[in-house]
């Protein structure tokens, strides 16, 4: 069987060794004659797992230990919820300000409307999310309860690359498209989550970490499975919870590890997004849909100058195995989404047809 290079941008490939490593496991978990699946959450096989998954996380993230690491249920839109429940009473205000950098925020934006007073304190809208906008932390009212931003934004190609200094308002960041692709320094953070089906695992769950003091500000109706100290004070545990990914984003981060870990995924990332950010400058046969300042190294969006070709361009992609190059409907074109688990061979196989199909069509 031939695997083709996957560059859909979520639900995402996974690193083959790790498909093979589940594969090998699945009827038979560690000699127990059962599948990790089918025995409890509360057993000591699957106890082992969530326990070695959080030491791997912190191991390989840094992440300091004031940050609880919890697996929450319902993906990354569940958090959008989650997050004005769990944190919106700080003040009595309750206000939050979101930065408006693209659908998955202006998604959350709307959500937390319903629990609070939102503002959006930047947005840039306007120029269909191709940037970064500004954003000045000093006109926020000091009783903003947290300030919101999606880190990577998935549909538009672009990034934060400097985080704003929010000072003493926790700064709360959807990181779904890009947690462990690059080093972070997480102490910028009050609050980050992630969907694990692009970065870390399959979709339905979210990793959430959050600065231990933060807990214990849900509002009085959130339900259980949505409050984060209920997570927190039973290790995730509350009901049966989604034992099946906890134990694929374990298998994730054992590989991330022997790739070298967060610094050499990191460079490897790098490599990879300017190998296709080249050869989208190198000519004006295709066109990049976002601002060069921030552009994003985990969706690299582009359009063909002439958009007739597009479709052409993706049959003949997906006939290579270059497989779900397309863009998103709210920026159309083409789009690569090259996660941790993409190799470096991926990326070049697609730069080669890029070229190819430019000299057959230019
Ligand atoms: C994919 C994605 C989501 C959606 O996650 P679900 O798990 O489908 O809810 C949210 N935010 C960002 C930044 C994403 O890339």
């Amino acid at each position: 069987m031939k695997r083709v290079f996957n560059f859909g941008a979520g639900p995402a490939m996974l690193p083959t060794s790790v498909m093979e490593k589940a594969r090998d496991e699945f009827l038979n978990f560690k000699d127990l004659g059962a599948g990790l699946i089918e025995i409890s959450h509360r057993s000591k096989e699957f106890d082992a797992v969530i326990n070695r998954t959080d030491e791997l996380f912190r191991e390989l993230s840094g992440l300091p230990d004031n940050f609880k690491i919890l697996y929450v249920h319902g993906g990354a839109q569940m958090q959008f919820s989650a997050i004005p429940m769990n944190l919106i009473g700080r003040n009595p205000a309750h206000k939050a300000a979101y930065l408006e950098t693209g659908n998955f925020a202006s998604l959350a934006r709307k959500e937390a409307s319903r629990y609070g007073n939102i503002t959006v304190a930047a947005t840039s809208e306007a120029t269909n999310f191709d940037r970064i906008p500004d954003f000045n932390p000093a006109s926020l009212d000091a009783d903003t309860s947290y300030v919101h931003l999606t880190s990577n934004n998935t549909i538009f190609g672009t990034r934060w690359n400097q985080f704003p200094d929010t000072g003493d308002i926790p700064l709360v960041a959807d990181m779904t498209s890009e947690l462990l692709s690059r080093q972070l320094d997480y102490n910028k953070f009050g609050a980050i989550f992630a969907g694990l089906q692009k970065n870390l695992g399959p979709a339905g769950m979210a990793l959430v970490l959050m600065r231990e003091d933060l807990l214990g500000n849900a509002l009085p109706y959130t339900p259980s499975l949505l409050d984060y100290s209920v997570y927190e004070k039973s290790h995730s545990l509350q009901n049966t919870n989604n034992t099946f990914a906890i134990y694929m984003m374990c298998l994730v981060l054992e590989w991330l590890k022997e790739q070298g870990g967060v610094a050499a995924i990191e460079a490897i990332n790098e490599k990879k997004a300017a190998l296709l950010y080249e050869a989208i400058d190198s000519t004006d046969f295709y066109i990049g849909s976002a601002h060069k300042a921030d552009r994003s190294v985990m969706n690299v969006t582009f359009n063909i100058a002439d958009p007739e070709l597009s479709a052409a361009f993706l049959s003949e992609a997906d006939k290579l195995g270059l497989y779900a190059l397309k863009g998103h409907r709210l920026v159309g074109g083409i789009r690569a989404s090259i996660y941790n688990a993409m190799p470096i061979e991926g990326c070049a196989a697609l730069v080669e047809f890029m070229k190819d199909f430019e000299r057959r069509n230019g």
